[in-house]
């Protein structure tokens, strides 16, 4: 039951998702300011991003819509430009954050579950939109900030004011927001971005601690000196190509919330038989 909740979730998000991205980024770049309002995240009507046609309810039923049309505008008959993917990855994400889900399903692991989606779903609008725009916005950043401070602050309520939650939570922002804000200042902004440096902040109180934090480090290295040389040897990038921190970090950030523990305990256990 609770699956089939999640994959329902999942489905009208992952369709957020995609439409967040676009209007965000057309809030940004579009020139005509005269109907700001088609852009609008409430406001706005959904429309075919070729012909600006507004889009139906039958057009808009996740991925059943994209198969039916295949592809393409009802309208303009042009390739739809978001595909299903999106939806798909946030369904398996939901799910696998249910099954893989580190904590008990107390008040608490239940607290931080429900406080959890809508945590990934800003990962996941982070993570495209700076995959396909090279930029963090700072409305995602910041609202990715907020959902971790109520977090945070659920926490501290749920635990009875254990002080050593805000403390740990602070180690962790230090690890990732401070050390991209010092990356960020020696290298002029050409290591690292100022969103990567927005980013650290929930990111670090997501972490909860120095542990997560470093583990989120080292994965999002890990990870991205992996793709680095895929695309490097696939020829798909050369040493200029600029490649965006923030997907690795991203994707650090969900498995280190979903299988941190695990490999801070794996990690504990190797160290322990030297
Ligand atoms: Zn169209």
């Amino acid at each position: 039951m609770i699956i089939i909740v999640l994959i329902l979730l999942g489905l009208c998000f992952g369709s957020f998702i995609s439409a967040l991205v676009w209007r965000l980024h057309k809030q940004f770049t579009v020139e005509d300011k005269k109907h700001p309002r088609d852009y609008s995240m409430l406001m706005g009507r959904s429309m075919c991003s070729h012909c600006g046609h507004r889009l139906a309810a039958r057009d808009l039923v996740p991925i059943l819509s994209w198969l039916s049309l295949r592809g393409k505008c009802r309208y303009c008959h042009k390739k739809i430009q978001d595909s299903p993917l999106t939806e798909l990855v946030t369904v398996a994400l939901f799910i696998v954050s249910y099954m893989a889900w580190p904590y008990d399903f107390n008040t608490v692991g239940i607290f931080l579950f429900i406080i959890w989606l809508p945590i990934l779903i800003s990962l996941i609008a982070l993570f495209i939109y700076d995959l396909r725009h090279m930029l963090l916005p700072d409305r995602l950043t910041f609202t990715l900030f907020g959902l971790t401070l109520v977090q945070l602050g659920g926490l501290l309520v749920l635990s009875g004011g254990e002080i050593n939650i805000l403390w740990n939570a602070l180690l962790g922002v230090i690890a990732l927001a401070g050390f991209f804000y010092l990356l960020f200042q020696i290298s002029g902004g050409s290591w690292i971005g100022g969103g990567d440096v927005k980013l650290g902040l929930g990111l670090g109180i997501l972490a909860g601690n120095l542990a997560g934090a470093l583990l989120i480090l080292f994965l999002a290295s890990a990870i991205g000196t992996l793709v680095s040389i895929i695309l490097l040897l696939n020829g798909r990038a050369s040493k200029k190509t600029q490649v965006p921190f923030g997907p690795f970090l991203v994707t650090a950030a969900i498995v280190g919330q979903l299988f941190g523990p695990l490999l801070i305990h794996w990690y504990q256990n190797q160290f322990l038989l030297i």
